[in-house]
């Protein structure tokens, strides 16, 4: 775990046209507090949080899941990390951590080139991570310029990130990635494609995967603008003003990488396998898909909490529409539990959690959480635009606002703290960047579907046809 002081380490972060210090900017430090729940679980709950393994203590996160209690145990840890933000922070520590155990036992497929051993890179690069619990951010996307080139055919060679030069000591790299989540905060970079990269004329230069700390002299993180409303407090903006996931844009400018943390270089085959074959997909999609759900049940919680104390939820229309967010909560609770015991031992002997059932929650998710917040924002309407900031409460007009707005159901300012969550969650920035972030983080949900329809099973479905239509 790291204070927000040690991240004032040389790196190169942008906000708003300036380079700042992290530690001086007041959203990034509560972000951090944060996500730091990820190690002060581990020291409250530790009969879930960690095992044993060589007589030392790990995050659960790094366990290789053997069996499906294994796998249960990991999903009990991502929910509760989850609940500690809500489900609001995407990508906390747990995220990638479950990934580089997966990746220190399958790496060999890596290979290796004339200066070095990528499988052994990978291998060591996730067991020092791991000895180190240290908070890895990802950034595999490639900027979106024109999708129709191949990467290599944009001449602003900021389409991607290319080697410029390789010695015996290592490689280096310039160009950019798209967006990193929490890059600012994190201690480390991981940098890799999405597995279809499009290449053309035979240049390999931009196949490559490495790590590398933040503050590598050439790398540049270059934030979105934020989201919290200074001046105001968290009665007003009780999301936005207590956390902000950082997205960036990352910029490599001749950055230098050794070769012990390059994982693929000048391979376009292994570029493409690198994500998959790793298993980190798979797993980083279980720990993905857990913290969905608890997002899910949050915004659930939050439009029945709304019809409750708006005095709506004694009309059966909309009982059914909160019944439709219930029936839609289960069906996700249902589909993760089924990828767990549809798991299968891969050939390394790791239990892994069913692709399709997890490729399915990753797919239907975005539209029931959307749902719930379309809900919510719908009971609250006016109501929810109308409220006063909280300053009011302390002065002149607080006692006919205290008066004004105390209802059966809830106290003034009660009420309107809950319609200020309301605002904040389904219709201010913050959670319009939460709903983004449902529908693209895990990639283009049109691959997704195209992917799950491919992968499907449906032997049961055809024979019942072939019997049928059988003349
Ligand atoms: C809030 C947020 C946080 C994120 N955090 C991270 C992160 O930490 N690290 C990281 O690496 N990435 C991150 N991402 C990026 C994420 O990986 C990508 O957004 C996602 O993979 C989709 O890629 P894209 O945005 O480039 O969309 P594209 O794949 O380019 O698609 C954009 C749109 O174009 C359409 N389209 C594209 N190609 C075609 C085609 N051939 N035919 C028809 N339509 C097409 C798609 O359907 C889609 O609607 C984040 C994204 C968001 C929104």
């Amino acid at each position: 775990m790291h204070t927000i002081e040690q991240l004032d380490d040389g790196r190169a972060v942008y906000l708003n046209g300036q380079r700042v210090k992290v530690s001086e900017i007041p959203i990034f430090r509560k972000t951090l507090a944060l996500n730091n729940q990820y190690y002060d679980l581990q020291k409250t709950h530790p009969e879930v949080h960690t095992y044993q393994e060589n007589s030392r203590t790990y995050d659960i996160a790094f366990k290789v899941p053997r069996t499906i209690e294994d796998l249960r145990q990991k999903h009990q840890a991502y929910q509760e990390i989850a609940q500690s933000n809500n489900g609001m922070l995407g990508r906390t520590p747990d995220f990638l951590d479950t990934g580089m155990a997966i990746l220190a036992e399958r790496s060999a497929f890596l290979g290796h080139n004339e200066y070095t051993d990528f499988g052994e890179n990978a291998k060591h690069y996730a067991e020092w991570i791991k000895e180190n619990d240290l908070f890895i951010s990802h950034a595999l996307q490639n900027p979106q310029l024109d999708r129709q080139k191949a990467i290599n055919g944009i001449p602003s060679g900021y389409a991607g990130v290319h080697v410029l030069e390789r010695t015996d000591k290592g490689i280096v790299v310039s160009g950019a990635k798209m967006v990193n989540t929490m890059a600012p905060i994190a201690d480390d970079l991981l940098v890799f494609n999405p597995p279809e990269l499009l290449l053309e004329k035979g240049d390999t230069s931009y196949a490559v995967a490495f790590a590398t700390p933040l503050n590598t002299p050439g790398v540049k993180v270059i934030c979105r603008k934020l989201l919290d409303h200074p001046g105001y407090t968290e009665d007003d903006y009780p999301l936005s003003n207590a956390l902000d996931e950082i997205d960036a844009y990352i910029v490599f400018d001749h950055a230098f990488i050794p070769w012990n943390k390059v994982f693929v270089e000048n391979d376009v085959e292994m570029s493409n396998r690198f994500f998959i074959e790793s298993g980190m997909f798979i797993h980083t999609s279980h720990q993905d898909e857990v913290r969905g759900i608890t997002k899910l049940e949050f915004a659930t919680s939050l439009a029945i909490r709304t019809a409750h104390v708006l005095g709506l939820d004694g009309f059966l229309g909309v009982q059914e529409k909160l019944g439709r967010l219930t029936a839609n909560l289960e069906l996700i609770k249902g589909t993760i539990t089924r990828s767990e015991e549809e798991g299968h031992l891969d050939e390394f002997g790791i239990y892994t959690p069913s692709q399709q059932a997890l490729l399915a929650v990753r797919s239907t998710l975005p539209e029931y959480f959307e749902a719930a917040l379309k809900a919510a924002q719908h009971f609250a309407a006016g109501s929810m635009v109308g409220v006063p900031g909280f300053a009011e409460f302390d002065g002149e007009n607080g006692p006919i606002l205290e008066q004004a707005l105390t209802t059966d159901l809830a106290e003034a300012k009660d009420r309107s703290k809950l319609l200020n969550l309301v605002f904040d969650l389904t219709t201010a920035g913050f959670g319009q960047r939460q709903l983004m972030y449902e529908y693209y983080h895990g990639g283009d949900p049109m691959r997704i579907r195209s992917m799950h329809y491919h992968d499907e099973d449906l032997s049961a479905g055809n024979a019942m046809l072939d019997k049928l239509l059988k003349r």
